[in-house]
Order: structure tokens, then sequence, then C-alpha cells
């Protein structure tokens, strides 16, 4: 038993903890729970325990179900919203297969499969979320439209305003598991918060944000709302974004930084966003994965009004310019060593292993390659013709999630770095989501064509 487990175990006693909880995600990016008695923890830690994962989405097929989840003692923590005394706990899990060997449905897998072949060429990758989600008064099941907790718009603060309460206790209890907020405010929309987690490497950050959709949910439940991380839940509001901030490292380095280079961006930064840029199209059915997530990604600047929200629709970079699928942050004088990208076509419904899997894929085979750099847009891309947009060679990204699917089906990139299980999954489940979407006549529809046709 290594020192890990045996803190764990103690910690179980002197804490008084009944129950353990070990969480996993399955390919769609829910999380998954089993409860086991902190009796059973010292095997599960040696052999793991056995589940049937014909049960969840995207694990196994029915004829080799048998899978074991093996406890990681890294991630313990107790669980804030649970009594003090008898409490909870929870740890994530690695999924294996009954043989030991590691399972290839497992998104966190996918991630540390990736990890490792950038850490074959003496890199870490480092990521920071910014999470937007919103607060509903409720959440119709019939298909009408929900209600915003709240009236108050980007940065406001007001006296009884929910959001602020909420936030207060939301980020108390981040806290309190070992997840540091970074920022947090009022986003846009009537309803709609953002709170950014501090820097962390790509695996914590990926275990932290099913925790802290887990925790949104519980903190709004107890204040008598409802948290929702779909990518757009209102035609006339921007949408919830989960913008990400990515870098690099060599030991402690930033590879991304290079003193007195443009922007402050090392040759391994530029052909790192190229790669972004390039494979952007095919990854987006992954980053972007609901039939819903194309509703947020097109028309338009307006933070507060419109469709679009300041949600990119094109495929370029900029630097500090919000219209842009990549931006390069603003230099901070006084923050040397220190660069980083940020990729801003994310949803909030995103699985974040995938995500963070692919996104590494797609910068690192710019990096191996030597990808250029094409020139930065500075214009607003929105507000230029398409034309123009032709002539500077920009692309727009698909523009539903059956697009999205084909460019992924032809995608080696992704089904080198998601494997034959994932992908193939991923596919067939994601094809059925669009022809059930595409067979359905909507209110559209019906309120546009019936009076005229
Ligand atoms: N809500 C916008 C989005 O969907 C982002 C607004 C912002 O720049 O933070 O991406
Ligand atoms: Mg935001
Ligand atoms: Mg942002």
């Amino acid at each position: 038993m290594d020192k890990q487990q045996e803190f764990v175990l103690r910690t179980l006693e002197e804490r008084d903890i009944r129950f353990v909880r070990l969480w996993f995600t399955d390919v769609l990016g829910f999380l998954k729970s089993v409860a086991v008695a902190p009796a059973e923890l010292e095997q599960a830690f040696d052999e793991g325990i056995g589940f049937d994962g014909s049960a969840i989405e995207g694990f196994a097929r029915v004829y080799e179900s048998d899978m074991i989840a093996k406890p990681d003692p890294s991630t313990f923590q107790i669980l804030p919203w649970r009594a003090e005394a008898p409490g909870t706990a929870r740890m994530f899990c690695d999924i294996l297969m009954p043989d030991g060997s590691p399972s290839f449905a497992d998104p966190r897998y996918v991630l540390k499969r990736a990890l490792s072949r950038a850490s074959d060429q003496g890199f870490t990758f480092y990521t920071h979320p910014e999470i937007e989600f919103f607060l509903l008064k409720d959440k119709p099941v019939d298909g009408s439209r929900p209600t915003p907790a709240d009236n108050s718009g980007y940065f406001d603060h007001t006296p009884h305003n929910v959001g602020m309460d909420f936030r207060r206790q939301a980020i108390t209890m981040l806290e309190s598991m070992g997840i540091s907020v970074e920022f947090s405010h009022h986003e846009g929309a009537p309803g709609q918060q953002e709170i950014d987690l501090r820097y962390a490497d790509a695996l914590s950050t990926a275990d932290n944000i099913m925790t802290f959709r887990l925790v949104m949910k519980q903190v709004a439940l107890e204040q008598g709302v409802q948290a929702t991380f779909m990518p757009k839940p209102f035609s006339e509001f921007p949408g919830s974004g989960m913008h990400t901030h990515l870098s690099l490292f060599e030991g402690d380095r930033n590879a991304f930084y290079e003193s007195g280079a443009e922007y402050q961006l090392s040759k391994v930064g530029r052909s790192f966003i190229a790669g972004l840029l390039r494979h952007a199209a095919e990854v987006s059915a992954v980053t972007n994965q609901w039939v819903n997530s194309y509703k947020r990604i097109w028309g338009g600047s307006e933070r507060t009004a419109g469709a679009g929200g300041e949600a990119p629709s094109y495929i370029c970079w900029g630097h500090n310019n919000r219209s842009a699928l990549v931006r390069v942050p603003m230099y901070k004088p006084g923050k040397t060593g220190s660069a980083r990208v940020e990729v801003r076509s994310i949803d909030s419904g995103a699985n974040p292993y995938l995500t963070y899997a692919l996104l590494l894929a797609a910068g690192l085979k710019g990096v191996e390659e030597g990808y250029e750099l094409p020139p930065g847009a500075e214009d607003d891309v929105w507000a230029l013709s398409d034309a123009e947009r032709r002539a500077l060679g920009i692309q727009p990204l698909p523009q539903n999630l059956g697009e999205s699917l084909t460019l992924m089906e032809r995608s080696d990139l992704v089904a080198e770095t998601l494997g034959e299980h994932v992908f193939d999954f991923f596919l067939r489940n994601k094809r059925q989501e669009w022809e059930a979407y595409r067979s359905e006549v909507t209110a559209f529809e019906l309120k546009n064509l019936l009076p005229v046709l």
C-alpha cells in the first residue's frame, strides 16, 4: 500500500466517513458513481471494484460487460454538502478490463494517453477553464422555455442578487474540495454565471470540471434554483462557453513564451496554434458535441443581445480579438515567462477529458510537423462579408452536428487520439442524435410555415 492510499484509509477513520463514492465519466461526459463501504476500500485499491460496463453509455458491449473501477487515491476529497459525520468522500477512478489492462472506453484513459505522448516529447499540458452556465428558476421537461433565476447582466453587482450568494457558496465549496477559483462574475445573459478555475495539469482540470458541474447543481438546488450547462438554452441570449487557456511547459519553463517575440509567443506556441486551427473543424464534434451546441457558435459579436454572444464561428486566431476561435490574450506586463492561448469554441456541455485530449493532439501535431501560423485576424471577423473572409482564407466552423460528424469520420487525428472504441461509439451515438433531431418538425417551422403555406 502506498502513502496516498494509507492517507485515505486513515482519513476515513479519523473523519468517520461511512461512504466512499467512486466516480468516473462515460463517453458522453456524464458523471457516474458507485458507493463502497470503507471496509471494501483496501481491496478496491488493490483490485478495483467490479461493475456492469454494459449499463454505462459507451463502455462495453453486453457480451463483455465486466469492468473494474480502480480508485485514484490522489483525487480523494470529502464531499462538503453531505453531513459532517458520518461523512461521504469521493475518488475518481480509472476503468480497467477484467485482466487488469486499462479500458479503451474510459475517457480519463484517452486523456492520459494524449498526455503521455506529450510527456514523451518533454511537455506538460496545463489548462485553465472559464466555465459559463445558467441559473434557472425551473427546468421544464415538456420543451417549454425555462425562466432565468435573475435579471442581471455582465459584471452586474446588485443587492439581493441570486447569482452573488450562489457564487459565494459555490466557490467556498469548490475551495474546500481543493479546487481553486480565479475569477467569478455574472455573465452577459440573465441568470448566466461564469467561474474560472485556476490553471492546473489537464487531467486535474478535467476531474475538476466534472466535480464543478456537480457542485454547481448541488448548490443551486440548496438555493431553490437549477443550474444548467446546456450550451444554448435561450434563442435570444448568448450561450455558455467553456473557453480554455492552454499552455505547454518544459520542466518549469513555459514553452509558449519567448521574450521579445511577437506577442511573446515562441515557435512552439505559434505551431501549436496552427495545429489547433488546422484541426479545429474535425474536432468540433467533440468540443461541441450536442445538436444544441451549434446554436451557440454562429452569428455575432454582441455580448448581451443577438444570437452569437461572442462565441466564435470562424476558424482564425487573433490577439485580443474576441471574435477569433483562438485568442492570444493581452500580455501582462510584469508577468514575464508566461504565455498562453485561449480556445473559445468549446462549450460547457463538452466531455472535458476527450476535449483536452484532442486539443492537445491537434496542437502537438502542429509542433511536430512545424505548421506555419497563418496571419492573425485583427478585424472583427463577424463584421466581414463572406467574400472578404474568403479572401483572407478564413473558413467557417461546421454549422451543425451532422457536418461535424462527417469531418470527424474522415479524421486520422481524432481516430488515433480517441482510439477505435471511443471513436466508433461516439460517431454511432451522435449520428443517432443528429438523425433524431433532423426528423423532428420544430416550433419554428410550424410558426413560420403553417400560416403561409
Ligand atoms: N458566452 C460567450 C460564449 O458563449 C463568451 C462570452 C465571453 O467572452 O466570456 O462563448
Ligand atoms: Mg465569459
Ligand atoms: Mg474567455
